[in-house]
């Protein structure tokens, strides 16, 4: 089964986000952020996608079907940091020509 990566940080704060924080928040490609940078810093547009973002999911810890070998003690989050590798200038450049717009319309 696909399954989402749980990134371990906010992609501009670099806010520790572990896999039950309600404040995650990611695009269509999986990018992270906590929900202060999403909001107040990014006006709901990705630094590298330009779409719009969602609370991520919180996966259970355990198997609730224990036959389907799920839930994060078969699939913990991920522990590998993750940086946005555009300059925040950029960023706030990239908002502010996409923020106006509908995610549908983007
Ligand atoms: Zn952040
Ligand atoms: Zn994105």
């Amino acid at each position: 089964m696909a399954r989402l990566e749980l990134r371990p940080n906010c992609e501009l704060c670099d806010k520790d986000l572990p896999p039950h924080c309600a404040e995650a928040r990611i695009c269509s490609y999986e990018c992270t952020y906590c929900a202060d940078c999403a909001e107040k810093v990014l006006h709901n547009v990705c630094p590298t996608c330009g779409g719009n973002f969602v609370a991520r999911p919180m996966r259970p810890t355990v198997s609730w079907r224990p036959a389907e070998k799920l839930g994060l003690i078969n699939h913990p989050a991920s522990l590998k940091r993750v940086h946005s590798p555009f300059a925040m200038e950029n960023i706030l450049a990239h908002v502010a020509r996409i923020k106006d717009l509908a995610p549908k319309d983007r």
